[in-house]
């Protein structure tokens, strides 16, 4: 009974100190902005890396607030997932001026609200934070390297976001070759110390820091491009002198393609606020998954493989779409994205544009630099619109709604079912898409003289060369109503219909009307080879097809398969050993086949009808005969381009 007593007067003082901790928080964030910035200093340590742990250590002087917090994000601008990078701080503490240890607590689990009251104008706090992905969004410090995105490893100062900081490279592993800094930031590959204008530019700025990776410039528009190679079969591990020469022509011809998609992009859009910009690269074979994250002067993409032939490829095309985010999203960018919100999801309608409108000038800037002829720019397109054609989700949900949502699936992680195959669509798919028809239709509508090329331009002027709305950068975001406004204006002509069908609803887009005013028509056949189709995704097993998804009104939806059914035997013949689409080559279309199928381990027959072969070819071509306005329209939409 005492002991109860006396554990519940414990509890009771622990409860004190958090309540008072949590009362002068409030002080705090109710003064924020009038307070005086603090005077900031990060320090990073990378001593250990075969423990993945990276040590940060932040001084903080000039407290004058009873409490401070610090916070770590809870998401990183350009992938809109709540990931929660405090699951892996580790070893918190915190001191003040002399050392002397201060209390801390935590209110929720991105913050730690440290007492400020006795730290003698300083606060220094030390955590670890625990980085094994390479991904744009993530962190990884391994004996290869450190690839360190910010928001996932740097805690943030409430109210001091703004604040400018230093932050310094104290400790690097002692490995050969030695490991070179590469960023946004460094003017030298030697150079630890970086001062830096404020806390979102520190985790808009990734790092990269290793000893294998290549590192080479070339100069367009009086502005420098640093290319950052990071390819993981080494040269010396290859152990041929062929190979290595072989993989520097590569480069070379990687880094020729880049500056044509750079001198492209900076050829239509007004130049940028930078001096340098820094492309970093990684070829990794042993990942899932790659991946692109664009920053204000900087980019990082990721491939799945060596550096090869395709993967260079791909590398240039992803750089393409990156390299635009220069302008649309990093500086244009929507009202909800910049300033950021770190601790919460940061809604916004307009990522078909920022995303998706990227991508279609991706597309035509690798067209235009000569990168990709008329052919291969066509099939993209087709492939976009067959993207969207087979998803059953574009009846149900908006470019608009697409973005607002983008929290539930950009990469995020799914803890519950959903039925995301049938009723969602992509805004990097549907906004490719409208930035073609947008483009294509004021093209029509001002007989050639006017495009999407100028609207981008427009808003640009508008919105980023505007005042600056606050402290976070230059210009002001804009507000979905804004682009509608921007196309009405290049156009001379209202697209409030456009929008209302096409962005905000879910009206099919117009193919056939849109395309013919440039001579060109989409063609959608089944592949030749093609078999009747039952309308599923599926997975094989060990004893047949795992149903992913059933496709809505199909034959298998119509005969009640269900998703996780296991489709066992189609009329007794195994679909373990052979294709499904193998086994229903001897079908004609409307056959009744039986499926033995078993759901929660009970086996039974089901009768499906066959549907026709899926109709998945899907071709842009042009028509015999255009008229002269077609192949003016054409021209100036394509170029000379063959
Ligand atoms: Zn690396
Ligand atoms: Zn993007």
């Amino acid at each position: 009974m005492h002991q109860a007593i006396a554990l519940r007067r414990a509890i009771t003082r622990f409860w004190v100190l958090s309540f008072a901790l949590a009362s002068l928080a409030v002080a705090t964030s109710s003064s924020a902005t009038a307070q005086t910035p603090l005077e900031l200093n990060y320090h990073l340590r990378l001593s250990r890396p075969a423990t993945h742990l990276v040590e940060i250590e932040i001084h903080a002087a000039h407290v004058a607030s009873p409490a401070i917090d610090f916070v770590l994000p809870a998401w990183s601008p350009g992938r809109y997932a709540i990931y929660d990078f405090a699951k892996n701080v580790q070893e918190f503490q915190a001191q003040g001026a002399s050392g002397q240890p201060v209390e801390w607590a935590q209110p929720d689990k991105q913050t730690w609200r440290v007492d400020a009251r006795n730290c003698g104008g300083t606060v220094q706090v030390h955590y670890r934070v625990f980085a094994n992905d390479l991904n744009g969004s993530f962190s990884q410090f391994d004996t290869t390297h450190a690839n360190l995105n910010g928001a996932s490893i740097y805690m943030y100062i409430d109210g001091h976001k703004q604040d400018p900081l230093a932050l310094s490279v104290d400790d690097l592993p002692d490995l050969k070759p030695a490991w070179k800094i590469i960023s946004g930031f460094s003017t030298a590959t030697d150079q630890k110390s970086f001062s830096i204008p404020s806390y979102d530019r520190l985790i808009d700025t990734p790092l990269e820091i290793c000893g294998e990776c290549s590192l080479n410039e070339f100069r367009e528009r009086d502005k420098t491009f640093r290319v950052a190679i990071h390819n993981y079969t080494s040269e010396a591990s290859e152990g041929s002198a062929g190979r290595a020469s072989a993989n520097a022509a590569l480069v070379s011809r990687f880094t020729n393609e880049l500056k044509k998609v750079v001198q492209s992009e900076m050829a239509m859009m007004p130049l940028p606020d930078f001096d340098t910009y820094t492309f970093i690269f990684h070829f990794a074979p042993d990942i899932s998954a790659g991946d692109g994250m664009e920053h204000l002067n900087s980019t990082q993409v990721i491939m799945v493989g060596s550096l090869s032939e395709n993967t260079v490829r791909d590398a240039v095309e992803t750089a393409a779409h990156e390299f635009f985010h220069v302008w649309n999203v990093k500086r244009l960018r929507p009202a909800a994205l910049g300033p950021f919100d770190y601790t919460r999801e940061n809604y916004t309608p307009s990522l078909w544009f920022a995303e998706g409108v990227t991508s279609y000038y991706a597309y035509l800037n690798l067209l235009r630099s000569g990168i990709w002829n008329l052919r291969e720019f066509l099939r993209h397109m087709a492939d976009e619109v067959r993207n969207l054609e087979i998803e059953p989700g574009r009846a149900l949900m908006s470019a608009e709604s697409s973005s607002f949502h983008a929290w539930f699936y950009d990469r995020a992680p799914q803890m519950q079912e959903t039925n995301f195959a049938n009723a969602t669509i992509s805004y990097y798919n549907k906004g490719a898409l409208l930035g073609m028809f947008l483009d294509l239709e004021i093209r029509s509508r001002t007989g050639g003289e006017k495009s999407l090329d100028d609207v981008l331009q427009s808003l640009y002027h508008k919105f980023y060369e505007a005042p600056a709305a606050g402290t976070y950068g230059p210009g002001r975001g804009y507000e979905e109503k804004d682009l509608l406004d921007a196309v009405n204006a290049v156009a001379g002509s209202d697209f409030t219909s456009f929008f209302e069908r096409y962005v905000r609803g879910t009206e099919p887009l117009p193919y056939a009307q849109t395309l013919a005013l440039l001579g060109l028509e989409l063609k959608v056949r089944a592949a030749p080879d093609a078999t009747p189709s039952i309308g599923v995704s599926a997975q094989l097993e060990d004893r047949g097809l795992r149903i992913l998804s059933v496709l809505p009104g199909g034959a298998a939806e119509r005969a009640g398969l269900s998703r996780d059914d296991l489709l066992i035997n189609v009329d007794e013949l195994s679909l373990a050993t052979e294709p499904l689409s193998d086994r229903l080559k001897m079908y004609p279309p409307g056959a009744e086949v039986p499926f033995t199928v078993e759901r929660h381990l009970k086996q039974e027959r089901i009768n499906v009808t066959l549907d026709p072969p899926f109709k998945d070819q899907y071709s842009i071509e042009e028509i015999a005969g255009a008229t002269a306005d077609q192949k003016n329209l054409r021209n100036g939409w394509l170029g000379s381009a063959k």
